[in-house]
């Protein structure tokens, strides 16, 4: 290795080759290969041989395969942050209806206080009514008797 820093600053990191042409030959390379920074920092390990015939075949079909992993996952993480995202918003639904229905409930139940402390009155005041009513009506009595 000639250089000890990349184009952008970073150490090199070695890498395997698995491409058709240099298949298994080991690189130097920047560490933001593959992230879209146009470092072209790249070193071939000198005397590594390209790996051919089958066992070329091979490692092209797992490099595929896990491509096809790698891209299956993505799917699946986009996926599982959408229904967290769709479980949180649920559960934040349900809590502001829930809060709507207690508030509601309490004013409910502030008003059917109010009407039994009002029912309890009138009630109290016909009782008193009932009672004055009967005292009238044993003096009543009691005068007919004597008269
Ligand atoms: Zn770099």
């Amino acid at each position: 290795m000639t250089e000890s820093k990349c184009e952008c600053g970073l150490a090199p990191v070695l890498r395997t080759a698995l491409t058709f042409q240099n298949m298994g030959k080991r690189f130097w390379g920047c560490p933001n290969f593959l992230t879209g920074k146009p470092c072209k920092f790249f070193h071939f390990i000198l005397g590594d041989k390209v790996i051919e015939g089958k066992a070329r075949d091979l490692l092209l079909r797992l490099k595929d395969k896990q491509l096809r992993f790698q891209s299956e996952n993505e799917r699946l993480k986009k996926e599982n942050n959408d229904l967290m995202k769709a479980r949180a918003d649920l559960i934040k639904g349900n809590d502001d209806d829930l809060m709507k229905e207690n508030a509601r409930l309490l004013v409910e139940n502030g008003n059917l206080l109010h009407e039994n402390g009002v029912l309890i009155a009138k009630s109290e005041s016909l009782v008193k009514k009932i009672k004055h009513l009967e005292k009238k009506v044993k003096r009543s009595e009691r005068i007919c008797i004597r008269s």
